[in-house]
C-alpha cells in the first residue's frame, strides 16, 4: 500500500531528494566521509552552503542588496530574535494578529518593546484577515510584522500590506518556496525549514542590509544577524546537514520548474481539495474564501467523533498525519511541495468515500 503523509511539519519531502540525502549520508566526497562529518570550517562544507545560498538567490530572485542567514533556534527563536536585532533607536513595533503562530511572535516581542497590534483576528476566530487598509500601522514603529500563512488555522494572506517607510516584516514558514515571492517588498523574512527547505534545525534570514547594525546589546552573538552576515552564517557551528538537505531541495525546486512550476501544483491541489470540503455538504471550512490557506487546508466535520474515525480510517488507507493542529479542532491536510499529486489524488478518493459512507449518520 503507498503511504502519503500530510504533516504540517516536519513534512513530506520529494522522493528524489531523500534518495540524494542518502548520498549524502556515505562516502560523500570520496575520501570516507559523511557530509555530517566533514568540519564547517572547510571548503567543502563552504562550496555546500554556497551552493545552497545560490540556489536559493535564483529561486527566489533574490536582489544583491540582500543577505541570506542561516541560524538555529526555529522560527520560534526568531519571534525574540527579531526584535533583539532590529530595535536600538526604537521602542515600539507593529504586529498583526492573524492566528496561534502570529500571536505567539507578538507575545514573545512584548518581552523587548512595546507590541501595537495592528489588526486582532482574534475577533472572526482566526478565520478571516482584517483588510490592511483597515490597520491602525505606526509610522514609527521599528518594523510591522506578520505572518503570511497562519499554518495552524489554515489562513493566508493574497496582498501585502503598505507600511510606508516602516520595514515589512514576515515569518513566511509555511508558505517559503510555494510561489514567487517579490522580497522588495519587504525588509526581512524568516522560515523555518522543516516544510519547504529540507529538514528542522536549519532557519532562514533573509534580511535588506540597512537592517544590520540594529542589535540591542543584549542581543546574543551567535544570533546578531550584522555578525552572521559578516561571517556568512558561520559564526559558530552550523546545522551542516540541514544546510545540505536545504541545498538538495532548493536544486530539486530549480529542476522541477522553478517556484512558478510550485505555485500551479500547488494552487490546483487547494483548488481539488476546497472544491471537495465545499461541495460534499459534509465537510466544512470556517475560512473565510478570500483568506483560504493554500498550504495548510483546515476543515470539520459534523461531530467530534466522526473526526476520530476519519483519522483511524485515513490511516488504514495509508494517508498520515491528518489531525489539526492543537489549538485548532478540526483537520488539516497540508499540501507542501513534497505532497505529491498522487497523494492528493488519494486523499480526495478517501475523503469521498468516507463522505458517502457516514454522511446519512449525521
Ligand atoms: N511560525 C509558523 C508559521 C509555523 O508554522 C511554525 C511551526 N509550525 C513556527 C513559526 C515555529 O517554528 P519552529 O517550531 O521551527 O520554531
Amino acid at each position: 500500500m503507498a503511504h502519503y503523509n500530510f504533516a504540517a511539519g516536519p513534512s513530506a519531502l520529494p522522493d528524489a531528494v531523500l534518495t540524494a540525502a542518502r548520498q549524502g549520508l556515505g562516502d560523500w566526497d570520496g575520501n570516507g566521509q559523511s557530509v555530517m562529518e566533514i568540519p564547517f570550517t572547510g571548503e567543502a562544507f563552504a562550496r555546500i552552503h554556497d551552493e545552497a545560498v545560490a540556489a536559493l538567490r535564483q529561486l527566489l530572485a533574490i536582489p544583491s542588496d540582500y543577505r541570506v542567514l542561516f541560524l538555529q533556534g526555529g522560527a520560534y527563536g526568531q519571534f525574540s530574535l527579531l526584535p533583539m536585532n532590529l530595535l536600538r533607536g526604537f521602542e515600539s513595533a507593529d504586529y498583526a494578529v492573524t492566528g496561534h503562530w502570529s500571536q505567539r511572535a507578538a507575545n514573545e516581542a512584548r518581552r523587548y518593546c512595546q507590541v501595537n497590534i495592528v489588526a486582532d483576528g482574534a475577533t472572526s476566530g482566526f478565520t478571516d484577515i482584517l483588510e490592511w487598509t483597515e490597520w491602525s500601522l505606526d509610522p514609527a514603529a521599528a518594523y510591522c510584522h506578520i505572518t503570511s500563512n497562519e499554518t495552524a488555522n489554515g489562513v493566508q494572506y493574497r496582498q501585502w500590506p503598505e507600511t510606508g517607510a516602516v520595514p515589512l516584516v514576515a515569518d513566511i514558514t509555511s508558505d517559503f518556496l510555494m510561489a514567487p515571492l517579490n522580497i522588495r517588498r519587504f525588509g526581512l523574512v524568516y522560515a523555518s525549514a522543516q516544510k519547504n527547505a529540507g529538514i528542522a534545525g536549519l532557519t532562514l534570514v533573509i534580511i535588506h542590509q540597512s537592517l544590520l547594525g540594529r542589535a540591542l546589546p543584549i542581543t546574543p552573538t551567535v544570533f546578531n544577524y550584522e555578525l552572521l552576515a559578516a561571517a556568512n552564517s558561520r559564526v559558530n557551528t552550523p546545522p551542516v546537514w540541514a544546510v545540505y538537505l536545504a541545498g538538495l531541495m532548493f536544486k530539486w525546486i530549480l529542476a522541477e520548474g522553478g517556484l512558478e512550476e510550485m505555485a500551479v501544483r500547488n494552487r490546483r491541489h487547494a483548488r481539488w481539495l476546497y472544491q471537495a470540503i465545499d461541495q460534499s455538504g459534509f465537510y466544512h471550512c470556517r475560512v473565510a474564501g478570500r483568506a483560504r490557506s493554500s498550504i495548510n487546508v483546515c476543515f470539520e466535520l459534523p461531530s467530534a467523533q466522526l473526526q476520530q474515525q476519519f483519522l483511524v480510517e485515513a490511516e488504514a488507507r495509508g494517508l498520515h498525519n491528518l489531525k489539526g493542529h492543537a489549538a485548532a479542532t478540526g483537520l488539516r491536510a497540508s499540501l507542501y511541495n513534497g505532497v505529491s499529486e498522487a497523494a492528493v489524488s488519494a486523499l480526495l478518493a478517501f475523503m469521498h468515500d468516507f463522505a458517502r459512507c457516514h454522511a446519512s449518520a449525521v
